[in-house]
């Protein structure tokens, strides 16, 4: 119970040294060569004065070395800030200067992008690297680049760090090791309702949320476990269903850095995955692919669906291409994320996100009172346990309205059945107010998916003068497929009461999506208000 994660690593590399750890375009890395390269840059880190505490960027896709990076910096007790290689200069520069990052380790592709903004920040240290160069010796992470791009003018410091990886040793490190309860990583939360805020995560926070996963759904065998990359390591859920998960059980991933149906198919055809962490739009994109046919995914054994609801049917047809489970969990970056899953050997129940997990309590509260419900009753869901953080990082106020007692308001509306499943409502903050009605967007997405011509469909509330707000439809019509505005409204009366049918309907050829495919309703939204302004 008082491990933290690097003992996993460790763990791994003495029981299974050849075993492959990590997977990446073609390349096999074993856990004794893995954990040789943490040692490599935890020594490097360590000469530059890095010591417990010190926050340490890590801005990179699915590589090795992100897992690198990640695991070197929690041996020295560091504290790991992931951040999205897609943000722009506002977003990178908020997470650097208010997490008091002094060394990041980026992509080359994005170090224009930072240089931009180093002096708003409080970055010492750049360390650079290629997908190129994806598993040279570590010392060339730097060489072969700049011989091939000198164009970029990398500071003093640097260069110096060239030098220096030429000398570090491969060997166990000697620093006073963070206890169960030294904070791991500060996780970003995506900013919707203000500027993001970094939740921090303690190694206590995501090794039971590991084992809490483990103990509800996988029972694989140590070192048997083969996962599939594909969410990102930067975000929470990636972080801890793939990278946390298989290190756990000395297992293997397969990163695929970058989400493309095509690339997925050949990755699992090749390297047969047989646990497959994911979202819905990832697993709808592989199913409508056109050439799914022609790859083998029967290695596919269990498949978590997290971050956004789980159409029934779409649960229903990749368990048929596949022959494996699909089932439907649910959590927040607060909570590490994880905190409901349906059992994956358990019946399927359409719409629900399954139980607690262990030793996870869970409340439904009237958002307005905060009065404790009843089954049955819609309500805000707090939940309590292991795995919740300890609050964000330098901002009292956030944390003390998230944190009340110990239970962390999650902003979601919930209802909870006679047998304890939970089944989740829509986001307390996407709740539309039009002519006095409350209208939760999820219900009238799923009506408009209904409809045999709709592929996607996101939900906004609009200011409207008379109705206080307007309900505005945003449609991705089925490919080949054309939907005239007044029959899909003629669809929606059918199903639905009067106030909540679309009043405006747009069709547009895609959603706007987060990193890892979430629909952005918020992005929709702040459209709509510039146009209206
Ligand atoms: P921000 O915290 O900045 O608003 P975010 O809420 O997207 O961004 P995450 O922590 O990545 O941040 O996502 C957690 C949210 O994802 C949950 O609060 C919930 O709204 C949604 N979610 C996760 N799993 C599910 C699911 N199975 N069904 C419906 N919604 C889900």
């Amino acid at each position: 119970p008082d491990h933290v994660l690097t003992d996993w690593l460790l763990q791994a590399a003495n029981e299974y040294p050849e075993h492959t750890a990590i997977q990446f375009l073609g390349r096999s890395i074993p856990y004794q060569e893995l954990l040789s390269h943490v040692y490599r840059l935890a020594h490097l880190w360590q000469k530059l004065g890095v010591k417990q505490g010190d926050r340490i960027g890590i801005m990179l896709p699915n590589t090795p070395q992100a897992v690198i990076g990640y695991f070197a910096t929690l041996l020295l007790g560091a504290i790991v800030v992931q951040i999205n290689p897609l943000y722009q200069e506002k977003e990178l520069a908020h997470q650097l200067s208010d997490s008091g990052t002094e060394i990041l380790l980026c992509l080359d592709l994005i170090y224009p992008r930072v240089k931009k903004v180093l002096p708003k920040t409080h970055l010492k240290t750049l360390l650079i690297t290629s997908l190129k160069d994806y598993l040279p010796p570590l010392k060339s992470w730097l060489y072969p680049f700049m011989q091939k791009q000198p164009k970029i003018d990398y500071d003093e410091s640097t260069l110096l760090l060239a030098k220096e990886l030429e000398q570090v040793r491969d060997t166990p490190i000697q620093s006073p090791l963070p206890s169960n309860d030294s904070l791991a990583i500060l996780q970003y939360t995506g900013g919707t309702t203000g500027l993001s805020k970094g939740a921090m995560l303690t190694h206590r926070n995501l090794v039971v949320n590991v084992r809490q996963i483990h103990a509800w759904c996988y029972r694989f065998q140590r070192g048997d476990i083969r996962i599939l990359g594909v969410m990102p390591f930067f975000h929470v859920y990636g972080m801890t269903t793939v990278m946390n998960f298989a290190i756990y059980l000395a297992g293997t991933m397969i990163l695929v850095p970058k989400f493309e149906p095509l690339q997925l198919l050949r990755a699992i055809h090749r390297y047969h995955p047989n646990v497959f962490p994911g979202a819905p739009t990832i697993y709808a994109s592989l199913l409508r692919h056109p050439q799914v046919n022609k790859y083998d995914l029967s290695s596919i054994q269990a498949c978590i669906s997290g971050s956004a609801p789980l159409d029934r049917e779409l649960q229903d047809q990749f368990e048929a291409l596949t022959g494996g489970i699909l089932t439907e969990g649910y959590g927040l970056t607060e909570a590490s994320p994880v905190t409901h899953i349906n059992l994956i050997w358990d019946r399927k129940r359409s719409h629900t996100i399954g139980l607690p997990l262990p030793d996870t309590d869970c409340r439904v509260v009237d958002p307005e009172t905060g009065t404790e419900l009843m089954p049955g009753q819609q309500g805000e869901l707090h939940v309590k346990g292991p795995q919740v953080m300890k609050g964000y990082w330098n901002q009292p106020g956030e944390t003390k309205s998230a944190l009340r007692d110990g239970w962390l308001a999650t902003g979601d509306i919930v209802k909870m059945d006679e047998s304890g499943y939970f089944e989740v409502v829509d986001r307390k903050k996407d709740m539309i107010i039009t002519n006095g009605y409350n209208v939760f967007p999820r219900e009238v997405e799923e009506v408009l998916l209904q409809h045999e011509a709709v592929e996607e469909a996101a939900v906004i509330g609009v200011p409207d003068l008379k109705r206080g707000e307007l309900i505005r439809a945003v449609v991705v019509p089925v490919q080949g497929k054309a939907i005239a505005e007044k029959d899909l409204e003629h669809f929606c009366r059918q199903h639905l009461a009067a106030y909540k049918i679309p009043r405006q309907i747009e069709f547009r050829s895609q959603l706007p999506k987060s990193a890892i495919g979430k629909v952005l309703r918020r992005v929709m939204k702040e459209e709509a208000l510039r146009t209206i302004e």
